[in-house]
């Protein structure tokens, strides 16, 4: 065993001497209260180490014993609905064990040691099998929980039983005498393994307009939000994770405070899935590492995150990883990197900023899964940014801006007029429209990609108009645009607004929101022909169809939409001129 004494102590950060023989990311104990950390560079026979864990009362000479082991989870049944810090302690355990401030040094595993689970064979005697092969399922709630072959290992099955195990004991024997459990590690810093990533083909659906419409994201698709505080960025997370379209969600509340975590701890056992009627948070794993927490475990939280997310992704699922907020992981790195004494790069975050955010958006991604069987399943991120002052140009915004695949720009301004979802239209995109434009052409409608361009044009014009409005005022605009005025705010306000907290528009489906934007885009048209006909604005405006456009959100049976959009033609058309 190698042991150590600490050499120095700088917050988060320790030095300990007599390490030799150590790695890198290796796990040690700190100190007689036995602190967990990692270490984080080695120089000869000194480790740096960073401390999941208040490092305060720690003294020199203190002594440090590597595990030998890397930073790793514990996957296997017990994952779902827990709560866990970014070590993947699980929170409500340690709450039990030293009360509402967590004591340092008290450790408890990932996965309960005691509890028992139900394992169904699926492969059998004589079957030979490799890693990423299916074993058997256990019932965790009502979710397939698939205990697959461990990636490397293979062989053929000798014995495998079904009954009730708790996570340690061996459910499967190979011929090389390998008995294979229902538990797994895995080393938090490296991706687990893959056949290989899928193109971005299918859409992540989320019943958001503004995302699914405008500026959606797939299945295995990576997305930021940034926004200036207040802007809507957990509020948006949130909503994220209770609607979208996969099996298991993800939600990592890194470095935000307390209480906001509180209220998604406090909510989420309350929620149903819309799909399947049953508590939300059956398929959700919540990471909790808050701004009163340690920094070191924060940066660790992401990692931890995503290995579970890519855990249920190798059985063949979707799943859904959340952060909020990336900044305040790069912040933690921050942190650490400055007391490492680094030569710090822009704003004194680490020269490797960029890379580490990249490293960990690739490892999002729809795959075929290792094993003999083909199987896809899919990891998407959405990464929450919290740019001080709100301003765009600072390094995490920057660097997380080159590797994702969709940007939801949230705005202050629309923030503040009460528009939510607060994206702007004009500074956010997506780079996946042309990649699920033959899904929404069969899922959805042929027209829908027009559609969604139509209004898009009509967004960017309406930015001109408005400068033209300012300096001249609106009388001075000709009738036609005018109408493009009168067809923004609709887009706006009848479509792009969407309350997380209405009960009949909080969710929408897609093909509600196709025909929504279809009946807006269909009234200009109209609108268009009538005014071509000499029809004048005011007499189109005085049309009771502006009411029925403003109630489409409540509208909850879409054949009423349908009927809309052919009473809107007949209206407008059977307006005579006035002369
Ligand atoms: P941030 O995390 O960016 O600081 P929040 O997500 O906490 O901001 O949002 C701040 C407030 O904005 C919320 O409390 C809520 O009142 C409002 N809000 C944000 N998004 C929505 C939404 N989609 N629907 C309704 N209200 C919203
Ligand atoms: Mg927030």
């Amino acid at each position: 065993m190698i042991t150590g004494t600490i050499l120095r102590i700088s917050g988060p950060v320790i030095i300990a001497r007599g390490m030799k023989g150590s790695k890198m990311y290796d796990v040690v104990k700190v100190g007689k209260e036995a602190l967990r950390g990692e270490i984080i560079r080695l120089e000869g026979g000194e480790a740096v180490i960073q401390v999941y864990e208040d490092t305060t009362g720690l003294f020199i000479s203190e002594p440090v014993e590597n595990t030998e082991q890397p930073l790793s989870v514990e996957l296997g049944p017990g994952l779902l609905s827990s709560i866990y810090d970014g070590v993947q302690r699980p929170l409500p355990v340690l709450a039990e064990k030293s009360g509402d401030f967590i004591a340092r040094g008290i450790y408890a595993p990932g996965l309960d040691r005691e509890k028992k689970w139900e394992f169904t064979p699926v492969a059998k005697a004589g079957d030979t099998v490799i890693g990423g092969d299916i074993l058997g399922t256990v019932k965790e709630f009502h979710f397939e929980h698939r205990i697959l072959v461990p990636n490397g290992v293979s062989g053929t099955v000798t014995e495998i039983h079904g009954g009730t195990f708790t996570v340690e004991e061996p459910v499967c024997t190979l011929d090389n005498t390998r008995k294979i459990a229902m538990m797994r590690f895995w080393p938090v810093r490296i991706p687990r393994p893959h056949k290989k990533k899928l193109d971005p083909v299918l859409p992540l659906i989320t019943g958001q307009r503004v995302f699914d419409c405008i500026f959606p994201v797939t299945k295995g698709g990576t997305a930021m939000i940034p926004g200036g505080f207040g802007t809507g960025k957990t509020v948006s997370e949130q909503t994220l994770a209770k609607w979208s379209d996969t099996q298991i969600v993800v939600y990592i509340g890194c470095g935000e405070r307390g209480n906001e975590m509180t209220d998604v701890l406090a909510e989420f056992p309350e929620l149903v899935d819309p799909r399947t009627n049953l508590p939300l948070i059956e398929r959700t794993i919540l990471i909790a590492n808050t701004s009163n927490m340690p920094v070191a475990a924060r940066e660790a939280s992401i990692y931890t995150g995503i290995t579970i997310a890519e855990y249920f992704r190798d059985m063949g699922y979707d799943v859904a990883l959340m952060a909020d907020s990336t900044s305040r992981w790069g912040e933690a790195l921050r942190e650490v990197s400055g007391r490492l004494e680094e030569m710090p790069g822009e704003e004194g975050y680490p020269a490797y900023l960029a890379t580490r955010l990249s490293a960990f958006y690739e490892r999002a991604g729809r795959v075929v899964c290792m094993g003999s069987e083909e199987r896809n399943g899919s990891v998407t991120v959405v990464g929450a940014v919290s740019p001080p002052g709100g301003d765009f140009s600072e390094p995490i915004t920057q660097n997380t801006l080159r590797v994702v695949g969709t940007f939801w720009a949230l705005d202050t301004n629309l923030a503040y007029r009460r528009h939510f979802p607060s994206v702007n239209w004009i500074k956010s995109y997506s780079l996946y429209l042309d990649s699920i434009g033959d899904w929404y052409v069969e899922h959805v409608a042929r027209d829908w990609r027009e559609l969604r361009e139509k209004a898009m044009y009509l967004l960017q014009k309406e930015v001109e108009l408005q400068e033209i409005v300012q300096l001249v005022g609106p009388d001075a605009l000709p009738e036609s645009e005018k109408a493009i005025l009168d067809v923004t705010r609709m887009i706006r306000e009848d479509f792009l607004q969407q309350s997380a907290y209405s009960d009949s528009d909080s969710f929408c489906p897609v093909e509600k929101q196709y025909l929504m934007l279809k009946v807006i885009m269909e009234y200009y048209e109209n609108v268009n022909v009538a005014m071509g006909r000499g029809v004048a604005l005011r007499q189109i405006q005085a049309l009771p169809l502006k009411t029925g456009i403003g109630r489409m959100k409540e509208v909850q049976d879409t054949t009423e939409l349908r009927t809309m959009i052919d009473d809107i033609g007949k209206q407008l058309q059977a307006l005579e001129v006035e002369r």
